[in-house]
């Protein structure tokens, strides 16, 4: 396991909870997939039924983990990184589209986000376990830099294709995977006719439906700087809010950071630098129709900082919660009075008394 953590705590009982119609009851299991918790919460009058849905579910998360995972030699993404600058990789229909969907990001954030990020992340060793970690010289982040950019993905639609064009160009899709992961899993589950249900891949999180109390599905903001730590840092929350047919993910400065010389290194790189982000953002929460968006722009919104990034979300009418480093929240309107702040260390701030 290179990473346990989930950023969302899941607001709800497995159990029957009183007021719900007569049959219907929340079925919940977790298992450990794409190097995390997944968990699949479903809302059933079968138990049967619901034990198919969560399966298959899970199958569904299992499946793009290996077409997609970086660290895998059997994965589509590693063949193609295998064939950079020699040759285009024909790979499957999820492969293409979320490749295709992680370019798109990538042009409407301006490069903030950017999926060829990986000869940069593999600089970095923002891993727990490592004692003496490095920081790389701006030279050698510089050199790196060379093979990051996503406008040299080149994709044959008709052929299914996807070709980077020059030797050292690695595809990471770390920023986007689970995201997109929870919308095809929530796709499988809605397949086996279940009403509602709630996959969270870590902290990135699709719902649909309501839970068995009639309401939208409650889930906790984790609280990036707890004064103390805890065992379950994902229970830590500092907020709450109700996700309906919608998704929601957070990136933050706490999830994968190393601290040296006293200055927190984080592991959401800019592409322009090579380095941390150094937005004054340390967590954001985006809440979006499907999970692929809400995973790849808080990504992206922690890059851009808090002006570009609000610019963005309100232009496209998605959710953010942004978190500056001094504890202030900015919403974009459409979240204002949606959110209950449950820690008084966080205010709620215009962004314009910043
Ligand atoms: P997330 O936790 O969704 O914010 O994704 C973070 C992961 O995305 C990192 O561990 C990297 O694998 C990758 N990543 C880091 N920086 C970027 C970036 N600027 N654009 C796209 N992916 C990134
Ligand atoms: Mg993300």
């Amino acid at each position: 396991m290179r990473r346990v953590s989930a950023c969302l705590l899941i607001m709800i009982g497995i159990t029957f909870i009183s007021g719900c119609t007569e049959k219907d009851r929340m079925y919940k299991e977790s298992r450990e997939l794409m190097d995390t918790f997944c968990t699949i919460t479903v809302v059933s009058p079968s138990k049967e039924k619901a034990r198919k849905a969560i399966d298959r579910g899970f199958a569904e998360i299992k499946r793009l983990e290996t077409l997609l995972n970086y660290f895998s030699g059997g994965s589509e993404i590693t063949a193609v990184n295998k064939a950079a600058g020699i040759k285009p990789v024909k790979v499957s229909r999820e492969t293409l589209e979320i490749v295709k969907k992680a370019m798109h990001i990538s042009g409407i954030t301006g490069g903030a986000f950017d999926p060829t990020i990986a000869p940069v992340v593999s600089l970095w060793r923002f891993s727990k376990d490592i004692s003496n970690p490095q920081v790389p010289s701006k030279d050698v982040a510089a050199d790196a830099l060379r093979h990051v950019d996503y406008r040299k993905i080149k994709i044959n639609t008709a052929e299914s294709g996807i070709y980077l064009a020059e030797k050292g160009m690695e595809l990471d899709l770390g920023g986007i995977a689970k995201g997109y992961a929870a919308d095809r899993a929530v796709e499988a589950i809605k397949a086996e006719g279940v009403k509602a249900a709630l996959v969270a891949i870590a902290g990135d999180i699709r719902g649909f439906g309501l839970n068995t109390s009639g309401q939208g599905w409650r889930v906790g903001i984790q609280d990036p700087r707890p004064d103390t730590v805890s065992q379950r840092p994902w229970e830590d929350v500092f907020a709450s809010i109700e996700l309906k047919d919608n998704a929601i993910s957070t990136s933050g400065d706490y999830q994968r950071f190393f601290i040296k010389d006293g200055k927190r290194y984080h592991h959401i790189l800019d592409p322009e630098t090579g380095f941390p982000a150094e937005s004054e953002l340390i967590s954001v929460t985006v809440i979006a129709p499907e999970g692929y968006l809400a995973d790849s722009l808080a990504t992206a919104v922690l890059v851009l900082g808090v002006e570009k990034g609000m610019q963005l979300l309100e232009s496209m009418g998605i959710g953010g919660v942004l978190v500056c480093a001094d504890k202030k929240i900015l919403l974009t309107k459409n979240l204002k009075g949606k959110i209950n702040i449950l820690n008084s260390a966080y205010r709620l701030v215009n962004l314009l008394s910043k």
